[in-house]
């Protein structure tokens, strides 16, 4: 069985079964038997099943934020957020799926005997396997475009966020899209390894770097597509002509909202010398505001951290940093209350001798270290494995832009962070991935082009 505990209070919320690697054989066997009908039907038909399953969500959407927060702690105004991000996203695929996936004729010559055409299959069965900070949006980023393109998904949510799995296969089959054509598969690592073992046509995963190598490894020698999110140890700059509190402001939150538990949350800020005393004044203060608590309580901003775990490693990053001369300007520690929570903590006087500058921390947790100039914040800023989001905050878009196209990151912020498009490919560099979801790109990700050369003869 899998327990689902409750973050913020410790309490287990649901016993859920957990598929084995028999059922997840026969679940492959089902999805594999059922792809090639669901490709048949005709597009609109696929789409309209996906138009009902959105109307579906947005009618229960205050009941799933609360299954949401029960079993990851995130506060409930945030995953209502999540929710509505997700019906934007749904909107995109919808709006976009046609034109991405329609026959392509890219020549025709003039006496009608050559025609050369481009033409998009689905891949088959895909596996999606899902992260628990976010699963609306990383699940979703997978599971609308491979339904919409034809594909069969075996969909395993985290083990910290199952719930929300059951919840999204619930509203599939209410929208009428058949058991075997989307079958999510409760567990963790076992279930996912058993999933990969099968002979699935994809992989879609959203993860860590460790075990997206992992996967990566097994599936590379099977020359089957696979997608990488993984994740990010993310920069931004802050130069000297900004307003500083609007900038504080804006940078805490993309550093702490979700309890920094994002993968593009600003793990690194780097501020301009000149104004770095008066930027952590106002950081700090910002920080001091945030309402720390039940995340079922509308005004709560920091909730638990989901995965207990973790809190290990932010209390070897910080204690790593401190030895090496970091001086914590608040948080630190663990709260003194029941639940996993964990203080929101700023850490100044930091350089890259230290794991928290360099290793991914994933929860509420912050460097920030003061730079020369533009040259030595791109260097610093590319000091890393990783390379999801990196922004810059100034008044100056040209010079936002110079130093952006010299950071090797798969998105570029200007004066913003923490920000997601549909209409922009989200992909990372170096450990943060491989390929893109979101966008035409993420549309098509679900597919295999097929080169058609037609000759009269
Ligand atoms: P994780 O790597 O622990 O688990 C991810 C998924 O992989 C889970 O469903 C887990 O059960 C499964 N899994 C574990 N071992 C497996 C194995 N051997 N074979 C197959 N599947 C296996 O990561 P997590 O704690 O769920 O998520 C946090 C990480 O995800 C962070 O690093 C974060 O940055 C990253 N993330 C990245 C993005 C992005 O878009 N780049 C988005 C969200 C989260």
């Amino acid at each position: 069985m899998l327990s689902v505990v409750n973050p913020a209070s410790g309490s287990v919320v649901a016993e859920l079964v957990e598929d084995t690697p028999e059922n997840v054989a026969s679940a492959y066997a089902r999805a594999h038997a059922a792809q090639k009908a669901w490709a048949r039907i005709a597009l609109a038909e696929r789409m309209a099943r996906i138009v009902r399953f959105r109307a579906l969500v947005a009618a229960a959407k205050d009941d799933l934020a609360r299954t949401l927060t029960s079993e990851t702690g995130k506060p409930i105004a945030q995953a209502r957020n999540e929710l509505g991000g997700f019906d934007a996203r749904i909107e995109f695929f919808l709006e976009n799926v046609e034109t991405a996936i329609a026959d392509q004729v890219v020549h025709s010559e003039k006496s009608g005997k050559v025609e050369e055409r481009i033409a998009h299959s689905p891949l088959g069965v895909i596996a999606n396997i899902s992260a628990w900070n976010y699963p609306w949006f990383v699940g979703g980023n997978v599971f609308i475009p491979a339904l919409l393109t034809g594909n069969s998904v075996l969909y395993k949510p985290s083990e910290f966020s199952p719930m929300t799995g059951l919840a999204i296969a619930r509203l599939l089959r209410e929208a009428r899209v058949p058991d075997d054509v989307f079958i999510p598969l409760i567990g963790g690592a076992v279930v996912g390894a058993a999933l990969l073992a099968q002979p699935i046509d994809g992989v879609f995963f959203t993860g860590s770097y460790a075990t997206g190598k992992r996967v990566a490894e097994t599936v590379a020698p099977r020359m089957i597509k696979y997608q990488l999110e993984l994740g990010g140890k993310d920069p931004v700059y802050v130069c000297e002509d900004v307003d500083i509190a609007a900038t504080a402001a804006a940078t805490a939150d993309g550093a702490f909202y979700n309890a920094g538990q994002s993968c593009c949350a600003i793990e690194r800020l780097y501020v301009q010398r000149d104004i770095i005393p008066r930027f952590i004044e106002e950081f700090a203060q910002v920080v001091a505001a945030f309402r720390i608590g039940d995340p079922l309580d509308e005004s709560t901003y920091i909730g638990p951290i989901t995965r207990p775990a973790q809190i290990a490693v932010f209390e070897r990053q910080i204690a790593d940093a401190v030895a090496k001369g970091a001086k914590v300007l608040c948080g630190g520690k663990r709260l003194a209350r029941s639940g996993s929570y964990f203080a929101p903590t700023v850490l100044v006087d930091v350089d890259h001798t230290m794991e928290v500058m360099r290793d991914e921390t994933f929860g509420p947790v912050i460097g920030i270290m003061a730079v020369a100039d533009d040259a030595e914040a791109v260097r610093l800023m590319n000091d890393t494995e990783y390379g999801l989001t990196a922004g810059v905050y100034t008044r100056d878009r040209a010079r936002a832009e110079a130093i952006l196209a010299d950071v090797d990151s798969g998105t570029a912020y200007w004066n913003c962070c923490d920000r997601v498009s549909p209409r922009l490919p989200w992909t990372g560099r170096g450990w943060s991935g491989i390929g893109s979801t979101l966008s035409v790109a993420g549309i098509t990700a679900f597919t295999q082009p097929k080169a058609w050369h037609l000759v009269r003869g």
